[in-house]
């Protein structure tokens, strides 16, 4: 983990947000390259979730919600985890994190009478704030700890908009805040961090179903974005571990430096969000079976991804130290092409060399993000593309200007092909967009 966090800030991927005071616990600023593989993460699950099918629409809700969404939810009564206070290092921590009376951060002479820990005490984990223009009149409202409220409070209105008909999903892709008391791993438990969740409705004799479906076609969609299938696993969960809402849900977990962790959940969360909204706002949302005239509340399964999580688990995956012939090692990030945050660099031999090869790049980047590097050594310049996982790079040499030919160079075999500079595009294109 340490060679990759200092890699991901050496590199641009992600560093600490504010760094230069210090940072802020539990919040993250991406880079250059960071926020390249997150909207490239971000667009292929759009592309599976809602494009690619009839029965999922998206929209994008505002962050902050009507405060008794969160009544609704049950996230005012039921969101927090114990925590216990030291008095002594003012530290605060999350009671299953303490072994007995002693505080994790004390030194070891310290004696256990010395800790002075406060009783567990319930936490609530949702982040608050004001609106309204003065104190007196402020309203305490919630960053949304989750991304799908909003679905269940608009899921009449999109419904009707988008003309659907039950079992369909809606999608959203957005931030969601939770006031972790430990944020740790990296990314991993952040404070501010992007859900990717879909909410399916259907009816109550087809949740198993539908359960069924998504957690296989969930599986599949991180088999395609490039996990091995022994660094993921499906994970059920006990009855006494379910989320106050769910009947039944399975974690997809990745196999993290730090241990099986989950990246998405997959929840049959009942009739409880619409049955909610429904007492709590005193506006119907059971729907009638155009057919069978049968009136129901649908039941919701959804799919909710860690967009961190997962991009953490992409870096973790791609990361390589090769040892090469001759005792050199190279860093290599092997990202699935669809993932990688650059898909070409285009490197003239020589910067007398530039002007042609702009105009190729000219063509590329109209369909992928590009690279322009004419500075130092080939070999070098092939290295840096490796260490930022980029699957090709295209070079125009001396021959190039009589032959018309340009090499493309692979960055997992770094095997050198000879291919006609006009026909660069489509080469390119067949082997970026292989299996999405
Ligand atoms: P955990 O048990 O790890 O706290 P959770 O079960 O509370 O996670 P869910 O409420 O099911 O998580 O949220 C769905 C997804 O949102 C998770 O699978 C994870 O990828 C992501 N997520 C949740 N909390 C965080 C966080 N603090 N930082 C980054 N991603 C998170």
């Amino acid at each position: 983990m340490e060679t990759l966090v200092s890699l991901c800030a050496s590199r641009g991927f992600i560093f600490p947000a504010s760094e230069i005071y210090g940072g802020i616990a539990g919040f993250w600023d991406y880079g250059p390259l960071g926020v390249e593989l997150k909207n490239n993460l971000k667009a292929l699950w759009w592309r599976r979730m809602v494009h690619e099918r009839d029965d999922v629409v998206g929209i994008d809700s505002a962050i902050i919600c009507h405060p008794r969404t969160w009544e609704a939810s049950g996230h005012v009564e039921h969101f927090s985890d114990p925590m216990v206070d030291c008095r002594t290092c003012k530290r605060r921590f999350r009671a299953d994190q303490i072994e007995g009376e002693r505080c994790p951060e004390a030194p070891a002479k310290r004696a256990v009478r010395d800790c002075d820990l406060t009783s567990a005490r319930d936490f609530n984990l949702m982040l608050r704030t004001d609106i309204g223009a003065s104190v007196e009149e402020a309203t305490t409202a919630y960053l949304r700890p989750e991304t799908c409220q909003p679905i269940f409070s608009g899921f009449k209105r999109v419904r009707e908009a988008a003309r659907q008909k039950v079992p369909f999903g809606i999608a959203q892709i957005g931030k969601a805040f939770r006031n972790e008391i430990t944020p740790r791993n990296f990314t991993f438990r952040s404070r501010e961090f992007e859900q990717a969740e879909m909410e399916f409705f259907c009816h109550p004799s087809q949740r198993e179903d539908w359960f069924a479906h998504w957690r296989d076609f969930r599986f599949q969609f991180h088999r395609d974005i490039g996990f091995d299938a022994n660094l993921l696993r499906l994970r059920p969960h006990a009855s006494d571990e379910l989320a106050h809402y769910a009947r039944a849900a399975v974690d997809i977990e990745f196999l993290f430096p730090f241990g099986w962790q989950e990246i998405e959940g997959i929840h049959d969360r009942g009739d409880w969000d619409l049955s909610r909204h429904t007492q709590y706002a005193g506006k119907e949302l059971a729907i009638t079976d155009e057919e069978t005239k049968e009136r129901y509340t649908p039941m919701v399964i959804e799919t909710s991804v860690g967009v961190d999580r997962t991009a953490l688990a992409l870096l973790v995956a791609a990361h390589r130290e090769e040892q090469l012939e001759g005792g050199e090692t190279r860093t290599v990030m092997k990202f699935h092409p669809a993932i990688a945050p650059i898909k070409v660099a285009v490197l003239p031999l020589s910067k007398k060399l530039a002007e042609p090869a702009q105009a190729i790049q000219k063509t590329l980047r109209r369909h992928f993000n590009t690279f322009y590097d004419d500075a130092g050594n080939i070999g070098r310049r092939y290295r840096r593309q490796d260490e930022v996982g980029t699957p090709y790079c295209v070079t125009y040499d001396f021959d190039s200007e009589t032959d018309h030919c340009v090499t493309v160079r692979e960055r997992d075999s770094m095997s050198q092909t000879r291919i006609p500079a006009e026909g660069v595009l489509a080469w390119l294109r067949d082997r970026l967009e292989e299996g999405f």
